[in-house]
């Protein structure tokens, strides 16, 4: 059976030592309410909900799936309950606006209720997480009669919503799309065609689902210059609200796959069904893209939750399991051998998952602080600069966090050893949980061309180059030459972070030479170059937290030991993840001749 304890120390760190959020919430009169006391409560509210509700019905949501039954999706047992329960506590209210029956408070408290949540029950959370997609899409588009019909309920989570992109003949090249919205001429549109893959686009939750759809108008212009976005809801909604007939978007079947199995993944046929447009004709993907950063950086989540659940389960094993001796000598010689944990293959293992889950929660973190600056932004200029520094980092966050949260994963599984493959203990559950995430929400080679591609050659590397200068500046204040009370110690990490950061840049134009000459480097050396950045990011934030110790070590403070262990596991990630960048600084640069110089026919004599 998986435990889960919520990680409110490591929370709270992030939140008042690491990143000065209370400082941050204190810039906005709007974010007033919340104090330490309420965020604090909220805090350990979450977490009860989480531990007590949500993780039990993880491993028996996983073994139960969803039911399909004539166009009926039945969620596992507990689900729909716990729903109710999340319903009546206000949670999917918490950072939402005011106006439409949201409680304002900041959205990155938002993002600490749902890592909590998707770490006790990524399945279970996805219901509501996809809501916040559709909600944030009709803010930001919808009309005012829009948001007044829609995003109370959603808001309220008497209804739920999804985000209906994916057709069978695409994912990643939505210009595919071929869903056709005929206007009826009073304002309303017939929507039809297949969606699948639908998270969410079916179940007992709640009455109603609004499906946020592409979808093209006649004669729109071919690809992705025409394609619209249409509100469309499972049942009709009248101008008050109210239900009305079914509006005949009907699930054709779900899927059975490898995870996240009481994640419903639907097949939805639209079949003149009513919508309406949202946003303006043919922007339907810009509109999508106002808020798929931030979508990103929830599904980069899932990786920082699932090497959490695995971490917090492998270390309880570790320490319970007994095999053999340790080679420096017994360790607990009243024993018949010593707990595996004193191996340090196995170490290896436990201080990788730690150092990429605190790591994670961490670029999460500061993220987060972002979305809440471009929520808050007061002119075009302040939300644009906020909106340019999460779009440079949201494609390392989704791919990188995602990629490491499998391997976390999978150290979880080694650790178990053959026990790690046996369902009874849910290590195998989370690999193959976590394993979509590399795969939804644009692929990790999709986030790779993004970064490189759009990021760093199209904008001149201008986004790398502040936040480059951010980390440099970072390095300068504690360095040695600073008056940072702990440089001496700080050094081990200053210097190794300042010479990451200067080859980061170096590289990014050295590949930008390249790909004047041969545009197959950018495709050939993407996916490296985004790993080699992730690792270069993480450990940024590695060094904040070790600095961030060493201040509150200096200080009368309680539970010294917290703080003894984050440096020392930066320690480690210096020490032993770190240097990952050099292999991917090697293989970035090789040339892609080796990798397409194979003719197809080639590639195997079968
Ligand atoms: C469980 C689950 C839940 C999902 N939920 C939703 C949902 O709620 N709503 C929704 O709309 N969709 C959803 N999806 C769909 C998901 O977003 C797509 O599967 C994903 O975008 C990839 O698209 P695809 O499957 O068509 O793969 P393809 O686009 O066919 O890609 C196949 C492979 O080719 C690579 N590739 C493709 N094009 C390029 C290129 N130009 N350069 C380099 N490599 C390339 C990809 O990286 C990938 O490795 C879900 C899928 C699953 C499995």
């Amino acid at each position: 059976m998986l435990s889960y304890k919520a990680p409110i120390s490591d929370i709270k760190f992030l939140f008042e030592d690491v990143f000065g959020y209370y400082q941050h919430y204190g810039k906005y009169p709007e974010f007033e309410e919340a104090t330490p006391d309420l965020v604090d409560a909220i805090f350990s509210e979450c977490a009860k909900f989480c531990e007590n509700e949500l993780l039990p019905i993880n491993q028996s949501g996983d073994k139960e799936g969803c039911t399909f039954n004539d166009g009926q999706v039945t969620t596992p047992k507990g689900f729909k309950e716990a729903y109710q329960q999340y319903v009546d506590g206000g949670w999917q209210s918490l950072s939402h606006p005011l106006e439409h029956g949201g409680q304002g408070l900041p959205p990155s408290l938002g993002m600490v209720k749902s890592e909590m949540m998707g770490t006790a029950n990524w399945s279970w959370a996805m219901y509501p997480g996809l809501s916040h997609g559709a909600m944030n899409t009709i803010d930001v588009h919808g009309t005012k009669e829009q948001k007044e019909v829609y995003l109370t309920k959603l808001t309220e989570g008497t209804w739920t919503g999804t985000m209906c992109l994916t057709e069978p003949q695409c994912g990643t090249d939505l210009g595919q799309v071929k869903t056709k919205a005929e206007p009826n001429g009073d304002g309303t549109y017939n929507i039809s065609g297949t969606k699948i893959f639908i998270s969410a686009g079916e179940h007992d939750l709640t009455d109603n689902i609004i499906h946020i759809v592409l979808a093209r108008l006649p004669d729109a212009p071919k690809g992705t210059k025409g394609i619209s976005l249409f509100i469309v809801p499972k049942m009709q909604v009248d101008d008050a609200g109210n239900i009305g007939e079914f509006n005949n978007v009907s699930c054709g079947s779900i899927e059975d796959k490898m995870g996240i199995k009481a994640s419903v993944t639907a097949v939805l046929n639209f079949d003149n069904a009513k919508g309406v447009l949202i946003g303006p004709e043919n922007k339907g993907l810009e509109c999508m893209f106002t808020f798929m950063n931030t979508a990103r950086v929830g599904t980069a989540l899932q990786g920082v939750c699932a090497s959490e659940l695995s971490y917090q389960n492998a270390l309880i094993y570790a320490k319970e399991r007994l095999s053999m001796r340790s080679l420096s000598g017994v360790k607990q010689p009243d024993k018949v051998a010593d707990p595996i944990i004193v191996h340090p293959d196995v170490r290896r293992m436990l201080m990788t998952q730690k150092a990429f889950t605190e790591g994670g929660r961490a670029m999460i973190y500061y993220t987060a602080k972002i979305v809440d600056e471009i929520e808050m932004a007061k002119t075009d200029e302040e939300r644009k600069s906020a909106d340019d520094r999460l779009g440079f980092i949201t494609p390392i966050l989704k791919a990188f966090l995602t990629e490491v949260g499998c391997e976390s994963a999978s150290h979880g599984v080694q650790i178990f050893g053959g026990h790690g493959y046996i369902k009874e203990w849910g290590m195998e559950q989370i690999v193959r949980d976590v394993r979509i995430s590399t795969l939804y929400e644009g692929t990790t080679g999709i986030q790779a061309l993004d970064l490189l591609g759009r990021k760093i050659l199209l904008s001149r590397g201008k986004a790398l180059k502040g936040f480059s200068m951010e980390i440099l500046g970072f390095c300068k204040d504690k360095s040695m030459i600073s008056s940072n009370p702990h440089k001496r110690q700080m050094n081990k990490f200053i210097w190794p972070l300042s010479k990451s950061v200067a080859n980061w840049q170096q590289y990014s134009i050295r590949l930008a030479m390249k790909a004047k000459k041969d545009r197959d480097i950018v495709g050939s050396a993407s996916v490296d170059y985004l790993m080699f950045s992730g690792y270069i990011v993480m450990a940024y934030f590695w060094a904040q937290m070790a600095q961030a110790a060493y201040e509150k070590l200096a200080g009368e403070v309680e539970n010294r030991d917290f703080y003894r262990a984050k440096i020392k596991t930066a320690e480690f990630y210096f020490d032993r993840i770190l240097p990952r960048t050099k292999s991917l600084a090697k293989t970035m640069m090789a040339d892609p001749k080796t990798l397409m110089q194979l003719d197809e026919e080639l590639l195997s004599f079968l």
